[in-house]
């Protein structure tokens, strides 16, 4: 848990954000937003400021979109695993118990 002397927060048009004192952060060079690492980094550029990007940020954007992609897929498999294994854990039970 993390308390407001442990934290910077940005004021801007956009959402606010917190980071913990000491961490490094990445600058957006068009609006001066911090983000918390590359990956994120590559991604506000990406969806904000895409057009302003040369052809190897783009390509960067467009690794990191995919990584991202593949992750939320992983993520969802994983969470639909889960709740097969709950519908039916519970299944068994009650059926187990029914009986
Ligand atoms: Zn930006």
């Amino acid at each position: 848990m993390t308390t407001t002397s442990e934290t910077e927060t940005t004021e801007s048009d956009h959402p606010p954000t917190s980071i913990p004192v000491g961490d490094t952060t990445e600058e957006c060079p068009y609006c001066a937003l911090d983000v918390p690492d590359k990956t994120q980094y590559r991604l506000h550029l990406g969806v904000e400021h895409y057009e302003r990007l040369a052809d190897a940020e783009r390509e960067r954007f467009h690794e990191a979109y995919r990584a991202e992609a593949d992750a939320l897929d992983r993520f969802r498999i994983i969470a639909l695993g889960g709740l097969v294994l709950l519908y039916f854990g519970f299944l068994l039970v009650y059926a187990l118990l029914a009986a």
